[in-house]
């Protein structure tokens, strides 16, 4: 019981307990003041009345050394143990009895029979104190007996006041009964308000359990509120990154869907990633396979100095090798020994992205930043989709290319077909006009192809056609262009090339083709030609007049006997 807090029926027992002591210390002091003060003086001194008070205080200190232990028990298990309890109780109206009957206390006494009595009624109800009567009155009732029994031996007869004794015995169970009847009563009631009092509680209880739950909820479901609109800013953010790569990607797209110029996709591309990934500076480095080397392609560096600097220096070991190992480069604190194409710039943070597909390594996307500690892992993420999209729009670049060369060549010989030889001749024309140059056209049919085709046959024949395209070509300048007219019939442009000039390129050209052999196992053959030659704008002034004029040379160059040089007449003659 110590250390917590007592209940009602303990601190009533409590109190029984003290108020039982206080009693006893009373009576001590009472009967001690009665015979050792208000008796008479001869009696104080008579030593046997002396030894009697001894014997009282030696009593009382057991009967106080009781009290103790009792104290003792109520503390560790009295309400617990019924038998206990009940033991107690009768040990007390025992003591008290024997006290009475025993001594010469006094009948006033038997007060202390009834406090047991009151009490354990009051906190276990009738039954008990009526057992309690029952009990301590047989023990009363067996210690009159030896009592009385023992005064009728000693007078030897039945003394008058034996019945006054019995009369208080009487009285003192009657008292006992009534006490039971009105300490139950008090025990009825009791119960009806603790009952009251403990459903009150226990409904205050539940109440009070059902408002933490209450706030339990309230709580939780505040912290799932906190948590899913923290989920919700999460979400939210995704979202907007999601947005903003959708929209980039699609910028892209749409970029690589509009722009059929490489040179102008790529420009296009450098300013999207520079206005997505926020660098300061955003390069498109392309890579030379035969060369194996570096080289800016387009980038929004304008400073002419910085520029040069990136440009000397784009060969860096540290880029080649991230390109070789398809490796990306992000670096926050830039060490200029480490990347030369950054130093003098104020360049503190960079990212570089390699530009690869499965078959081919393109080049990189550099970007680059005056601030250090500027890009993130997430920057790095995204330039790599990017790349992924440049990557495949420089495959796609160069299979257009390839696609569009072949679109443009013979399929035999190699060289340019008459349709892209229009579009050149277009394109040169207006050149040559805008800009007051000559341009030569030449047209050569190869002689008596016919009767060679029908004496080797047509596949040596192709490889005559082919052979003789071959060594036109071979003599040709870079701004020259030779095709494939029709049949076995040429035509050459010669930019920036007068009339006179031109005659001359082509008479080489023939003695070249007269003397060239073309063998094939046991044939051995040469072929002859004809050429036709016209110049803008000392034979013709129009592109049609061009060819015409040189078709009517080549008409000449045949009617003259072949294998010969025709040039088309002079519209003025030439100034010297
Ligand atoms: P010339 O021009 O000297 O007047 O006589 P030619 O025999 O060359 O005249 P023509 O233009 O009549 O004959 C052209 C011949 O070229 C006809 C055709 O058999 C041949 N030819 C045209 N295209 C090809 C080709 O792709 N391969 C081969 N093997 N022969 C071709
Ligand atoms: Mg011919
Ligand atoms: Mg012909």
């Amino acid at each position: 019981m110590k250390g917590r807090r007592l209940s009602k029926c303990e601190t009533y027992e409590l109190t029984y307990l003290r108020t039982s002591v206080i009693f006893l210390i009373a009576s001590a002091v009472i009967y001690f003041v009665d015979n050792i003060f208000l008796k008479d003086k001869s009696l104080i001194a008579d030593p046997a009345h002396r030894a009697k008070m001894i014997w009282s205080g030696v009593i009382c200190v057991l009967v106080f050394a009781l009290q103790w232990a009792r104290y003792k028990v109520f503390r560790s298990f009295l309400l617990d143990n019924i038998l206990v309890y009940c033991l107690e109780k009768i040990l007390f109206s025992s003591l008290v009895s024997a006290i009475a009957i025993y001594s010469d206390i006094g009948v006033w006494f038997y007060i202390g029979f009834l406090l047991p009595v009151c009490m354990t009624t009051y906190i276990k109800g009738k039954r008990y104190g009526n057992c309690l009567v029952f009990v301590s009155s047989i023990i009363h009732m067996s210690m009159l007996y030896g009592k009385l029994s023992a005064l009728v031996r000693e007078a030897g007869g039945f003394p008058s006041d034996i019945r006054r004794t019995i009369g208080m015995a009487a009285s003192l169970y009657v008292i006992s009964f009534i006490c039971v009847y009105f300490f139950g009563e008090l025990y009825k009631h009791r119960l009806e308000d603790e009952f009251q009092s403990t459903y009150t509680t226990e409904q205050f209880d539940e109440r009070y359990k059902m408002l933490e739950n209450e706030r339990d909820d309230i709580v939780q479901k505040y912290v799932r509120l906190i948590s899913s609109s923290d989920k919700l800013e999460e979400s939210n953010k995704t979202l907007s990154k999601s947005i903003a790569e959708f929209y980039t990607l699609n910028q892209i797209s749409q970029a690589i869907g509009s722009i059929l110029d490489t040179r102008e996709l790529l420009k296009r591309l450098n300013d999207i990633i520079l206005g997505v990934v926020g660098g300061s500076y955003s390069t498109i480095i392309l890579y030379d396979e035969e060369s194996e080397r570096l080289k800016v392609h387009t980038t929004n560096i304008n400073d002419p100095d910085d520029l040069a600097v990136i440009k000397d220096n784009i060969n860096s070991g540290i880029l080649l090798d991230a390109l070789m190992e398809g490796k990306y480069i992000l670096e926050n604190n830039v060490d200029y020994y480490q990347y030369l194409f950054a130093c003098g710039r104020n360049i503190n943070s960079l990212m570089c992205i390699p530009l690869t597909t499965s078959a081919r390594k393109y080049g990189m996307i550099l970007v680059e930043h005056t601030l250090s500690n500027a890009f993130d892992s997430e920057n790095v993420r995204f330039l790599r989709i990017i790349a992924q999209q440049v990557g495949i729009v420089m495959e796609n670049a160069e299979l257009y290319v390839k696609m569009k060369e072949m679109a443009r060549k013979d399929g035999l010989t190699g060289i340019y077909n008459r349709q892209y030889f229009q579009e050149r001749l277009q394109f040169e024309f207006k050149e040559a006009q805008k800009n007051g140059w000559p341009l030569s056209l030449v047209i050569y049919d190869i002689d008596h192809f016919k009767k060679f085709n029908d004496m080797y046959g047509h596949l040596f024949g192709d490889k005559v056609l082919k052979s003789v395209a071959e060594v036109v070509a071979s003599t040709l300048r870079k701004e020259d262009m030779i095709a494939r007219y029709g049949g076995e019939e040429f035509t050459i442009l010669l930019p920036r090339t007068s009339l006179d000039e031109a005659y001359e390129k082509v008479e080489t050209l023939r003695k070249m083709i007269s003397r060239h052999v073309i063998e094939d196992n046991l044939i051995s053959v040469s072929v002859t030609a004809s050429f036709g030659v016209s110049t803008f704008d000392e034979c013709a002034l129009t592109e049609n007049d061009l060819v015409r004029t040189a078709d009517d040379a080549l008409y000449e160059a045949k009617a003259a006997g072949r294998n010969c040089v025709m040039t088309a007449r002079r519209l003025y003659e030439p100034k010297h």
